[in-house]
């Protein structure tokens, strides 16, 4: 039997790529997109190569969690490898945002990780963003050392390359994209200010803990 491809996954796709260069998150064909429908266990993910604003549903390659294409007749993206490590590996994950970044990618060059600097970003991303080692783009070394350097949390850095969102849908990891550049960026001004306070363990708890089981404590906070 044919397994049931979504037009609205591969329009997932597509937006998500068209809304990360308006947001100038990423430009030309660099980076790429993913996503997991939980209703058939399929993953649409961007052509290799393609410019984002040129891609068309029909280019949206569909595989299986084995990595094997269901749908689509182009190259599926190159760091394929490591969408379908961090799926296997994470059951939280349905969607994954790499991309290259101008403030985040400024700590990635440097093997720097992004501290607990900001209440939004302890909430949404974890207690830190740290670096993966270094390893060819689309290898499977490099889909095994992000895996281990993103850990449980919802970001990672690519060292001399960009950073990897994850989410439990497009919306959450588009908007953790959002926030790991906001903060990156606000980290690396606070250094011309004087020394950023790094929330501490304890509060890093309670913040999470009030995010995710009092969400309505912090409507907008
Ligand atoms: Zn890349």
């Amino acid at each position: 039997m044919k397994a049931k491809i979504s037009e609205a996954y591969q329009k997932l796709i597509i937006d998500t790529g068209r809304e990360l260069c308006q947001q100038n998150l990423t430009i030309g064909t660099w980076g790429n997109i993913s996503a997991l429908d939980p209703d058939t266990d399929l993953i649409y993910i961007k052509p290799s190569g393609m410019e984002y604003n040129k891609i068309e549903t029909r280019d949206i390659v569909v595989l299986d969690k084995q990595g094997k294409m269901v749908e689509g007749f182009r190259k599926p993206s190159m760091e394929t490898l490591m969408h379908l490590a961090i799926y296997k590996a994470r059951d939280d994950v349905r969607a994954i945002i790499h991309y290259h970044p101008i403030y985040s990618s400024a700590l990635a060059v440097t093997g720097v990780s992004l501290p607990a600097i900001s209440e939004d970003f302890v909430q949404l991303v974890g207690d830190k963003v740290v670096c993966a080692a270094y390893a060819l783009p689309g290898s499977e070394e490099l889909a095994k050392n992000t895996l281990s350097a993103l850990g449980k949390r919802k970001a990672v850095f690519l060292l001399n390359h960009g950073t990897l969102a994850v989410g439990r849908d497009m919306k959450e990891a588009l908007k953790v994209c959002e926030v790991v550049e906001k903060t990156a960026h606000i980290y690396i001004l606070s250094k011309k200010v004087g020394k950023c306070r790094i929330i501490p363990e304890e509060e890093i708890r309670k913040i999470q803990d009030l995010a995710k089981n009092y969400p309505e404590k912090l409507p907008d906070g």
